[in-house]
């Protein structure tokens, strides 16, 4: 059985960077009970005045790409540069695919023993707004436990990037030099997305193809518009291997949260992102309350087989099901 604690206690653990009390607490907010997730959302609320002091990078690309590679070396050198280091993940897919990103903590072997690193499995058995909302939950609570860098992975295979863009300051896009095909395999919303694109294993024979890589990326990003943030996406090689390129990713992310500073930008993003995120909450905790909700349950399975053959229409079952969730008793059609 899960020990519970009172509000006051989690609250006590988490904000002395408490690394179990931080642990329990994340578990309490991907919980699927009612009263755990009533009392970790109390939970954010009082811890809320001590967050927002990190920065929020997300890290995506294609499976294979390096994700987990780069991960465990940028880590290793946030935390040599004095920095504590949190690492999420947003993976819907994780039921499916058995065992989620970050599931398997020897691929982060070094950076998971550090002290100054907290590293999250990504959690399970959730639709992506259930997984991107526990994970912005997850990101806060290791922002009042103190941590300077929160790093977001995501597999850059759908709407995650989306979910994980929305919750961070800065996107990184890791990419792979591929001979003459740079620009296959990833759409370009992502390209559009990303605050900067890493040519990743650029070492040994694979140099000189990343160096290629890297102009084609920078031709083909300057066809874009500048965003919102007047920022030009830069690209850059790195290995994690020989840790080369490694520490021009971390200044130029210094030198873009110094320029978004000091423009606005990051705090109007973070702004937006906030109401984005209740607008999101809103959306899917009416879905999941509707959807347990008694009578609709009832409704719903008594007129789903009529609405598959075609007998009933499936706009008057949803206006009645709205209307058996409102009106509950004066509806028992
Ligand atoms: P993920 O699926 O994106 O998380 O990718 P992984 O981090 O698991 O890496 C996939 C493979 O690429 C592994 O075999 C790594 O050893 C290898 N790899 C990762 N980073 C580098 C790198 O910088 N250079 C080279 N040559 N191989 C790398």
């Amino acid at each position: 059985m899960r020990k519970r604690f009172t509000l006051q206690e989690y609250k006590e653990g988490v904000l002395s960077g408490d690394r179990t009390k931080l642990s329990q607490s994340i578990t309490l907010a991907e919980s699927a009970l009612e009263s755990d997730l009533g009392l970790a959302s109390d939970l954010v609320q009082e811890v809320l005045p001590f967050t927002g002091n990190s920065i929020r990078i997300g890290i995506t690309g294609v499976p294979g790409v390096g994700k987990s590679t780069f991960i465990e070396a940028f880590g290793q050198l946030l935390v040599e540069h004095g920095k504590s280091v949190a690492v999420l993940a947003v993976d819907p897919s994780s039921q499916k695919s058995k065992g989620s990103i970050l599931g398997d903590k020897t691929r982060m072997e070094k950076l998971s023993s550090d002290k100054r690193a907290f590293i999250r499995p990504s959690p399970t058995g959730a639709t992506l707004g259930g997984v991107s909302s526990k994970t912005r939950e997850a990101m806060l609570l290791c922002e009042a436990a103190g941590f300077d860098v929160i790093l977001i992975e995501t597999v850059g295979v759908g709407q995650s990037e989306t979910a994980v863009k929305g919750m961070v300051d800065f996107f990184l896009l890791l990419m792979l030099a591929g001979a003459g095909d740079e620009l296959q395999g990833i759409k370009k919303g992502i390209m559009e997305m990303a605050d900067c694109v890493v040519i990743h294993k650029a070492d040994g024979e694979n140099q000189s193809n990343a160096k290629r890589a890297k102009s084609a990326y920078k031709n083909a990003l300057h066809l874009f518009p500048l965003g919102q943030n007047n920022w030009s996406t830069p690209v850059m090689t790195a290995s994690s291997l020989t840790g080369e390129g490694l520490s021009d990713i971390w200044e130029m992310i210094q030198i873009y949260n110094l320029q978004m500073q000091s423009s606005g930008f990051w705090e109007s993003n973070r702004a937006e992102q906030r109401l984005n995120w209740l607008d999101e909450n809103l959306h899917f905790l009416l879905g999941k309350f509707f959807l347990e909700h008694q009578q609709v349950q009832e409704l719903l399975s008594k007129n789903r087989k009529r609405v598959e053959n075609g007998e009933r229409s499936p706009l008057s079952l949803a206006r009645d099901l709205i209307s058996a969730f409102f009106n509950p008793k004066k509806n028992d059609k």
